[in-house]
């Protein structure tokens, strides 16, 4: 139990929760995070100094802070299931996913229309062992129950591409280099990891690897998602989803 006895987390975050996530060997030099239960493909843990949450990943190589405007989105993905039908799985197939460095999720990006009639041209697929966390805005968060209709969006780039800029190690600051070509010959430069490209007329349908290696042309940041839908990590998703 958290030695912390309200409900609601002190205005100020303490120095600890006002990181994102932490190594899993740094654990044992944070007693002030306590452990509360098991979670789906984890555990939740509470900080006794401020009363922020955390979620401990399965693999236990880090826990991430759950932001307190996703507490009751995080609460909900824990004691949901949430599974698609063998046809929307089929269509994620066939784009194709790409896996995190830690394995926590799946990410496959398509066009998805929900039971509330929303739209998202630019959504993601996630097959995640992990709940909406710290970085994520609460409107975007969906569940894979919510899905009515996947299919392939334009504006997704291939598969190469996103794996090569998933496999690209950083050249600093995060800034890890791709070089990409639209199909009138326009080189562009992936700056960081994304699943979307939307510029000027050019979808990321459009996109193809160009080959360069160095002297980067006009760097580019990825288009944002609309939206996250959220599924269970399964047995097999990986060999499913990501041999593409
Ligand atoms: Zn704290």
């Amino acid at each position: 139990m958290s030695t912390w006895a309200g409900d609601k987390p002190r205005a100020r975050p303490c120095r600890t929760c006002r990181l994102d996530s932490i190594d899993g060997s740094l654990l044992v030099e944070h007693p002030e995070l306590w452990r509360v239960e098991a979670w789906k493909f984890g555990e939740l843990y509470r900080c006794s100094n401020c009363g922020r949450h955390w979620f401990l990943h399965e693999h236990r190589r880090k826990i991430s802070r759950i932001h307190d405007t996703l507490l009751s989105l995080a609460q909900h993905w824990n004691r949901s299931r949430l599974v698609l039908n063998t046809s929307q799985l089929s269509v994620l197939a066939s784009i194709g996913g790409v896996v995190d460095y830690y394995k926590d999720y799946v990410a496959i990006p398509c066009s998805a229309r929900n039971v509330s009639g929303q739209q998202h041209h630019k959504a993601i697929v996630l097959v995640a062992r992990q709940p909406p966390h710290f970085w994520y805005e609460p409107q975007m968060v969906h569940w894979a129950d919510e899905l009515i209709s996947v299919v392939p969006s334009p504006f997704a780039l291939p598969l190469e591409v996103r794996r090569a800029s998933r496999e690209k190690r950083e050249e600093s600051m995060g800034f890890a280099p791709v070089g990409i070509v639209d199909k009138q010959g326009k080189e562009y430069t992936l700056g960081w990891y994304g699943e979307f490209f939307d510029k000027q007329g050019i979808r990321g349908e459009e996109i193809r690897l160009s080959g360069r290696r160095k002297r980067w042309r006009e760097i580019v940041r990825p288009e944002p998602a609309e939206a996250y839908y959220f599924v269970d990590w399964f047995d097999r998703c990986e060999g499913m989803l990501v041999s593409g």
